[in-house]
């Protein structure tokens, strides 16, 4: 079942204080089914984040369509995109925002919460997500109080909560050490994996990517190329590499 479609997507940045306007993207057809695991690489500037940023429904394209599940969210206006994003969409941040002043079952809720869902449903499904995430014992703990790995962990639950149709990432690995890169990794192909989750990934990091199943390559604003893995990770590793530096330019 396909999950994302996007068809003809355009974004320009109109001119600003004198600046000229930005043609962030153009002509961006992609399609993403239920269970798969994309990765969006390019270089700086090639418009990554604008295309998480329409995806997710932060922000407005200029031209085009974004279908999630069937429904347009092309034309919603604030109040029904803020609902469309709370029902069903999941999103992990690149420094996972967990809200330090709230433990770990409210962070994980609160999407919940917000929607005024009852109590026992809440908890049903906190315990459920900490289950698989063998978080159940800091339930009651703080942020400041748990260590990066159970964070990462408690802030893909949180995406989890809603049940939602996609789980955008945002430069997941960007600040982290390799090992914490490899459990945050590890953890979003899990969910991938074993509850056939949709992750919709975007990175400059090659290790990142090669947990991927398939890397769209955008450089200028529009689709260069794309690669599937064949699920071995080292060889996808090698050729991500190639890609990069078939389309040129540093990838960062
Ligand atoms: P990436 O995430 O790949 O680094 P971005 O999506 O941030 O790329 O940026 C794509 C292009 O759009 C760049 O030329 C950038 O300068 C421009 N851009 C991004 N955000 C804005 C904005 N809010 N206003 C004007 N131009 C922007």
């Amino acid at each position: 079942m396909e999950v994302l479609k996007v068809n003809d997507l355009s974004k320009v940045y109109n001119s600003f204080k004198g600046a000229k306007e930005v043609t962030a993207l153009h002509g961006i057809n992609l399609s993403v089914r239920r269970g798969d695991f994309v990765g969006i690489m390019g270089p700086s500037g090639s418009g990554k984040t604008t295309l998480l940023n329409l995806l997710s429904g932060i922000d407005q394209c200029t031209s085009g369509e974004i279908f999630i599940e069937d429904k347009n969210i092309t034309n919603l206006s604030k109040e029904e995109m803020a609902l469309f994003r709370r029902h069903s969409v999941g999103y992990v941040f690149q420094d996972f925002n967990l809200l330090d002043s709230l433990t770990i079952s409210e962070n994980i809720s609160l999407p919940l919460i917000l929607d005024k869902i009852d109590p026992a449903t809440i908890n049903g499904k906190v315990q459920e997500l900490a289950a698989f995430f063998e978080i159940e014992h800091i339930q009651n703990k703080y942020p400041y109080h748990i260590s990066g790995g159970q964070k990462q962990r408690a802030a893909v639950a949180r995406a989890l909560i809603n049940d939602p149709a996609i789980v955008f990432a945002d430069e997941p690995t960007g600040n982290l050490d390799s090992k914490s890169s490899k459990n945050i990794m590890n953890t979003l192909k899990k969910i991938n994996e074993e509850r056939n989750s949709t992750v919709f990934m975007v990175s400059h990091d090659p290790f990142a990517a090669s947990f991927c199943k398939r890397i769209i390559f955008i450089k200028d604003g529009a689709i260069k190329m794309e690669i599937a893995s064949n699920g071995d990770r080292k060889e996808f590793f090698d050729r991500i590499l190639e890609a990069e530096s078939m389309i040129g330019g540093e990838l960062q």
